[in-house]
């Protein structure tokens, strides 16, 4: 018997990856450089499927059915590279190649390209959740060619988390790398929601002066809101943690510097190229940023540059009420970051000619992946629905929640700058949602600065066309003229 399936790469990802294809009634063909991965994958977990291990790349192609199908799980960059060049040389043409790294899109797009030329399928597939996602059901975001999907199809919904109605979190994104973008930009959304629950968390602690445990508990209940989502409850499990050794709460021993691996700073750099706001990503990929710049941090502690103690100024009987704005906030500014992210996808499918269903896109984050929650129903519900026209706030519900929640988010916003607690993500959310309302906007004067100084012309409000004004060097203008 032959594989309809074959894993390279057999650490912690493909490992559970090939676990995950075997215990669906996948035949799987299993290859690792160093072997003893191999036998060790076979000896622990051999009898929970049907696998065709392989000590050489031969022996694990000639193992596969035609068309020969492989998921590439190595490190990524040059060993991704490298396996993907040596699949194709001992490839035909119909056989596919996937890639289920992070890998940055455009050179999936080159990658696509490249092997279309030989007759190869390659395939740039996200894959969100973690190790336990891939044993017991990711979120899959695969792109590549059409026809691809055809053999992958079945083979991925066998395997993709299940959402609640039943549905694989799985379907075929788009064409060659729009797979990967929008994993990337699931990235971007994941770093936002991070920050704003951070946010969330700083204004308890320091702003209310409530315990871990105590902010722990007030998750808890947040989640069995309309914030109900996997982020918000592995929250709630960082922060109910005691550290073992010195019995103190968990997040006071952990260093705060947050790190990255890249995808949320591609998912601003990308967006910066399209370009398109989305600036509460952006505010997160920066807190990370500020977070890991300790020497400034340190030396800002040295000096103690002048500002209020953090805290917020409330009497005992509005902390209460103080705790439910946070939450409004939260889910305002929630709104607003994928607001942003599913337009960074909506310009990126325009600029690289993908037609990508955002309404399915939703669907497939239900579950498996990290910012899995019940809220991507409601946006699934709402491109389904047609009634998003230019962004995801002015369907009816959100635009509703962002209007019931304003009170409260501007109260957020207003006491943590009074009282000197960084809210970069909230206040960002804010001010996009502000400035979207807002019927003349600043951008006015910019233009006529930029007249002024380089001659950059501005549009007028009263006729059409590209004007310039000739400035005196006294500052009174001149003449208009018409470009
Ligand atoms: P690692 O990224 O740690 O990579 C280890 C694997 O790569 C091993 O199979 C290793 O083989 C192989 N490898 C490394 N260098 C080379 C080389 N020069 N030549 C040949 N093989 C090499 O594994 P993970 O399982 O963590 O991740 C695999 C992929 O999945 C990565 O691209 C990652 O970005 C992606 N991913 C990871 C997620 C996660 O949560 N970890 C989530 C989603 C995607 P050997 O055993 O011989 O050293």
């Amino acid at each position: 018997e032959k594989a309809n399936i074959g894993v390279v790469g057999l650490a912690a990802m493909g490992a559970a990856l090939s676990r995950n294809l075997a215990r669906n009634g996948n035949t799987v063909a299993v290859f690792n450089r160093s072997s003893w991965r191999t036998d060790e994958l076979i000896k622990e977990h051999g009898e929970e499927g049907k696998f065709i291990p392989a000590h050489t790349l031969e022996e694990f192609v000639n193992s596969l059915e035609k068309p020969r199908t492989v998921i590439i799980m190595v490190k990524a960059g040059a060993p991704t590279e490298a396996f993907i060049q040596k699949l194709a040389d001992l490839f035909e043409p119909g056989d596919i190649i996937i890639d289920g790294g992070n890998t940055y899109f455009k050179d999936t797009m080159r990658r696509e390209k490249e092997m279309a030329e030989r007759g190869i399928h390659f395939v740039g597939c996200g894959i969100s959740g973690g190790e336990q996602g891939a044993l017991l059901g990711p979120s899959m975001m695969p792109g590549g060619p059409e026809e691809s999907w055809k053999k992958l199809g079945p083979i991925f919904e066998s395997i993709a988390a299940k959402a609640e109605d039943g549905s694989p979190c799985v379907t075929h994104i788009g064409e060659n790398g729009a797979g990967h973008f929008v994993k990337m930009v699931h990235n971007g959304i994941e770093y936002a929601d991070m920050q704003l629950i951070a946010e969330s968390y700083d204004l308890l602690r320091r702003g209310l002066g409530l315990s871990p445990a105590e902010i722990a508990d007030i998750f808890d209940e947040w989640n069995k809101t309309e914030l109900n989502s996997y982020l918000i409850e592995i929250t709630a499990e960082v922060l109910h943690h005691v550290d073992e050794k010195t019995g103190k709460p968990f997040i006071d021993i952990i260093k705060d510097q947050a790190q990255m691996k890249g995808t949320g700073t591609w998912t601003v750099q990308t967006a910066l190229d399209l370009p398109v706001p989305v600036s509460a990503i952006a505010e997160a990929v920066f807190a990370r940023g500020l977070s890991e710049r300790v020497e400034q941090r340190e030396e800002a502690q040295k000096n103690i540059l002048a500002g209020p103690t953090p805290h917020v100024e409330l009497s005992d009987e509005e902390k209460k009420a103080f705790i439910e704005d946070v939450r409004h906030a939260l889910y305002a500014s929630k709104i607003i970051a994928y607001a942003q992210g599913f337009d960074e996808i909506s310009e990126g499918a325009r600029q690289y000619n993908w037609t990508i269903d955002l309404g399915a896109v939703a669907r497939i984050w239900r579950a498996g992946c990290i910012i899995r929650a019940q809220f991507l129903n409601r946006i699934s519900d709402a491109y389904d629905s047609g009634e998003i026209t230019s962004s995801l706030v002015f369907n009816p519900y959100f635009k509703k929640s962002l209007e019931e929640a304003q009170n409260s988010w501007r109260n957020v916003v207003a006491k943590a700058a009074l009282g000197g607690i960084p809210v970069p993500a909230f206040s960002s959310c804010l001010s996009y949602y502000d400035a979207l309302r807002s019927d003349r906007l600043p951008a006015a004067l910019i233009q006529g600065q930029r007249d002024l100084f380089g001659a950059h012309t501005y549009g007028r409000v009263d006729k059409p066309g590209v004007f310039h004004t000739l400035w005196a060097e006294d500052g009174q203008h001149e003449v208009e003229e018409t470009r």
